[in-house]
Protein backbone atom coordinates (compact mmCIF):
# COMPACT_ATOMS: atom_id res chain seq x y z
CA UNK A 1 0.00 0.00 0.00
CA UNK A 2 1.02 3.39 -1.01
CA UNK A 3 2.47 5.39 2.38
CA UNK A 4 0.35 8.03 1.73
CA UNK A 5 -2.62 5.87 2.32
CA UNK A 6 -1.82 4.07 5.37
CA UNK A 7 -1.31 7.79 6.80
CA UNK A 8 -4.81 9.00 5.98
CA UNK A 9 -5.97 5.74 6.80
CA UNK A 10 -4.62 6.01 10.04
CA UNK A 11 -6.01 9.65 10.73
CA UNK A 12 -9.24 8.20 9.44
CA UNK A 13 -11.92 7.18 12.20
CA UNK A 14 -15.23 5.54 11.37
CA UNK A 15 -17.98 5.31 14.03
CA UNK A 16 -21.82 3.73 12.86
CA UNK A 17 -24.23 6.92 13.65
CA UNK A 18 -27.39 4.33 12.28
CA UNK A 19 -30.77 4.13 13.63
CA UNK A 20 -34.26 2.07 12.66
CA UNK A 21 -31.83 -0.59 11.51
CA UNK A 22 -30.25 0.98 9.66
CA UNK A 23 -26.17 1.90 9.41
CA UNK A 24 -24.76 5.41 8.82
CA UNK A 25 -21.22 5.69 9.04
CA UNK A 26 -19.24 8.73 9.72
CA UNK A 27 -15.61 9.44 8.34
CA UNK A 28 -13.61 11.78 10.54
CA UNK A 29 -10.15 13.20 9.22
CA UNK A 30 -8.18 16.39 10.63
CA UNK A 31 -9.99 17.88 7.51
CA UNK A 32 -13.48 17.32 7.00
CA UNK A 33 -16.20 14.63 8.78
CA UNK A 34 -17.91 12.77 5.78
CA UNK A 35 -21.83 11.14 6.48
CA UNK A 36 -22.21 8.40 4.54
CA UNK A 37 -25.97 8.11 4.50
CA UNK A 38 -29.06 9.60 6.46
CA UNK A 39 -32.03 8.28 7.34
CA UNK A 40 -35.94 8.74 6.75
CA UNK A 41 -37.68 12.27 6.43
CA UNK A 42 -38.42 13.79 9.63
CA UNK A 43 -36.19 11.89 11.90
CA UNK A 44 -33.12 15.24 11.97
CA UNK A 45 -33.56 14.86 15.53
CA UNK A 46 -32.71 11.47 15.74
CA UNK A 47 -29.52 11.96 13.52
CA UNK A 48 -28.51 15.24 16.00
CA UNK A 49 -28.96 12.99 19.16
CA UNK A 50 -27.00 9.33 17.85
CA UNK A 51 -24.52 11.93 16.70
CA UNK A 52 -23.95 13.52 19.96
CA UNK A 53 -24.05 9.60 21.75
CA UNK A 54 -21.43 8.68 19.58
CA UNK A 55 -19.43 11.68 21.08
CA UNK A 56 -19.79 13.86 17.26
CA UNK A 57 -21.65 16.80 16.22
CA UNK A 58 -24.16 17.61 13.34
CA UNK A 59 -22.65 21.11 13.32
CA UNK A 60 -19.45 19.43 12.52
CA UNK A 61 -20.50 17.19 9.42
CA UNK A 62 -19.07 18.52 6.07
CA UNK A 63 -19.84 15.88 3.72
CA UNK A 64 -22.84 13.77 2.94
CA UNK A 65 -22.47 11.00 -0.11
CA UNK A 66 -25.58 8.80 -0.10
CA UNK A 67 -25.02 5.06 -1.29
CA UNK A 68 -28.32 5.16 -3.32
CA UNK A 69 -31.20 7.31 -3.50
CA UNK A 70 -33.80 4.95 -1.17
CA UNK A 71 -35.65 6.84 2.10
CA UNK A 72 -33.87 5.38 4.44
CA UNK A 73 -30.33 6.28 3.00
CA UNK A 74 -31.03 9.58 1.68
CA UNK A 75 -34.69 10.88 3.34
CA UNK A 76 -32.75 14.03 5.16
CA UNK A 77 -30.38 14.44 2.05
CA UNK A 78 -31.71 18.22 1.54
CA UNK A 79 -32.01 19.13 5.28
CA UNK A 80 -28.41 18.59 5.97
CA UNK A 81 -27.77 21.05 2.85
CA UNK A 82 -29.68 23.61 4.20
CA UNK A 83 -27.43 23.43 7.49
CA UNK A 84 -24.75 23.60 4.66
CA UNK A 85 -23.45 20.22 4.30
CA UNK A 86 -22.01 19.65 0.57
CA UNK A 87 -23.99 16.52 -0.84
CA UNK A 88 -21.20 14.69 -3.12
CA UNK A 89 -23.46 13.03 -6.17
CA UNK A 90 -21.66 10.39 -8.70
CA UNK A 91 -22.57 10.37 -11.95
CA UNK A 92 -24.79 7.63 -12.11
CA UNK A 93 -27.12 8.90 -9.41
CA UNK A 94 -29.11 11.96 -10.40
CA UNK A 95 -31.50 9.56 -12.05
CA UNK A 96 -31.87 8.03 -8.20
CA UNK A 97 -32.49 11.52 -7.05
CA UNK A 98 -35.79 12.36 -9.68
CA UNK A 99 -36.92 8.97 -8.66
CA UNK A 100 -36.69 9.52 -4.52
CA UNK A 101 -38.75 12.58 -5.59
CA UNK A 102 -41.81 10.52 -7.53
CA UNK A 103 -41.65 7.89 -4.42
CA UNK A 104 -41.98 10.12 -1.53
CA UNK A 105 -45.78 10.75 -0.59
CA UNK A 106 -46.74 14.68 0.00
CA UNK A 107 -46.94 14.02 3.91
CA UNK A 108 -44.19 12.38 4.45
CA UNK A 109 -41.83 15.58 5.31
CA UNK A 110 -39.61 15.07 2.73
CA UNK A 111 -37.58 17.78 0.98
CA UNK A 112 -37.01 17.03 -2.42
CA UNK A 113 -33.19 17.62 -3.27
CA UNK A 114 -32.30 20.73 -5.51
CA UNK A 115 -29.68 19.36 -8.38
CA UNK A 116 -27.90 22.52 -8.63
CA UNK A 117 -25.86 23.03 -6.08
CA UNK A 118 -24.64 19.45 -5.44
CA UNK A 119 -21.10 18.00 -6.03
CA UNK A 120 -21.54 15.92 -8.87
CA UNK A 121 -18.58 13.70 -9.86
CA UNK A 122 -17.21 11.50 -12.01
CA UNK A 123 -15.79 7.98 -10.05
CA UNK A 124 -12.44 8.50 -12.32
CA UNK A 125 -12.44 12.25 -10.48
CA UNK A 126 -13.20 10.46 -7.22
CA UNK A 127 -9.77 9.52 -6.06
CA UNK A 128 -8.53 12.96 -6.19
CA UNK A 129 -11.54 14.42 -4.45
CA UNK A 130 -11.25 12.26 -1.84
CA UNK A 131 -7.81 13.30 -0.78
CA UNK A 132 -8.63 16.89 -0.41
CA UNK A 133 -11.15 15.61 2.41
CA UNK A 134 -8.05 13.42 4.03
CA UNK A 135 -9.43 10.02 2.54
CA UNK A 136 -7.36 7.27 0.70
CA UNK A 137 -10.26 6.01 -1.84
CA UNK A 138 -12.24 6.18 -4.97
CA UNK A 139 -16.03 6.12 -5.42
CA UNK A 140 -17.88 3.64 -7.19
CA UNK A 141 -20.83 3.01 -8.96
CA UNK A 142 -21.64 -0.42 -7.83
CA UNK A 143 -25.64 -1.19 -9.38
CA UNK A 144 -27.27 -4.38 -8.23
CA UNK A 145 -29.37 -3.22 -5.20
CA UNK A 146 -30.71 -0.31 -7.24
CA UNK A 147 -29.33 1.46 -10.72
CA UNK A 148 -27.83 4.48 -8.53
CA UNK A 149 -25.99 2.35 -6.08
CA UNK A 150 -22.80 3.40 -5.41
CA UNK A 151 -19.20 2.45 -3.21
CA UNK A 152 -16.98 4.10 -1.23
CA UNK A 153 -13.75 1.75 -1.08
CA UNK A 154 -11.10 3.21 1.12
CA UNK A 155 -7.22 2.09 -0.43
CA UNK A 156 -7.52 0.27 3.40
CA UNK A 157 -10.38 -2.44 2.27
CA UNK A 158 -12.98 -0.60 4.27
CA UNK A 159 -16.28 -0.59 1.50
CA UNK A 160 -19.30 1.22 1.93
CA UNK A 161 -21.54 -0.94 0.25
CA UNK A 162 -25.32 0.65 0.44
CA UNK A 163 -27.20 -2.33 0.19
CA UNK A 164 -25.51 -3.98 -2.18
CA UNK A 165 -25.79 -8.06 -1.33
CA UNK A 166 -23.13 -9.07 0.15
CA UNK A 167 -23.50 -12.63 -1.20
CA UNK A 168 -24.26 -14.10 -4.60
CA UNK A 169 -28.40 -13.65 -5.32
CA UNK A 170 -27.94 -15.35 -8.86
CA UNK A 171 -26.41 -17.64 -10.21
CA UNK A 172 -25.88 -15.68 -13.38
CA UNK A 173 -22.11 -14.25 -13.32
CA UNK A 174 -23.59 -11.34 -15.76
CA UNK A 175 -26.33 -9.88 -12.72
CA UNK A 176 -25.03 -6.35 -11.97
CA UNK A 177 -25.04 -7.14 -8.31
CA UNK A 178 -22.42 -10.23 -8.73
CA UNK A 179 -20.12 -8.01 -11.50
CA UNK A 180 -19.79 -5.35 -8.99
CA UNK A 181 -19.51 -7.27 -5.73
CA UNK A 182 -16.82 -9.20 -8.07
CA UNK A 183 -15.33 -5.98 -9.30
CA UNK A 184 -15.10 -4.83 -5.55
CA UNK A 185 -12.91 -7.45 -5.16
CA UNK A 186 -10.23 -7.08 -7.66
CA UNK A 187 -9.75 -3.74 -6.33
CA UNK A 188 -9.06 -4.79 -2.76
CA UNK A 189 -12.23 -4.35 -1.05
CA UNK A 190 -11.56 -6.99 2.59
CA UNK A 191 -14.18 -5.44 4.87
CA UNK A 192 -17.93 -4.68 4.15
CA UNK A 193 -19.67 -1.83 5.83
CA UNK A 194 -23.34 -2.39 4.93
CA UNK A 195 -26.21 -0.01 4.99
CA UNK A 196 -27.73 -2.62 7.46
CA UNK A 197 -26.67 -5.59 9.39
CA UNK A 198 -23.17 -6.10 11.21
CA UNK A 199 -19.72 -5.65 9.32
CA UNK A 200 -18.65 -8.64 6.68
CA UNK A 201 -15.52 -9.11 6.38
CA UNK A 202 -14.03 -10.68 3.55
CA UNK A 203 -12.19 -13.92 3.02
ZN1 LIG B 1 -31.72 0.25 2.89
Amino acid sequence: MHSEAILSTARLNIINVGYDAANYYLLATPQARLLIDVGWPDTLPRLRATLKRMGSDLAEVTHLLVTHYHPDHAGLAQELKRLGIKLIVLENQPAGIMALKQYMKPDSGYVEITPHDNIVLRSVDSCAFLRGLGIAGEILPTPGHSDDSVTLLLDSGAAFIGDLPAVRISDDPAHPANVSMEQLLLKGARLLYPGHGPLRPLP
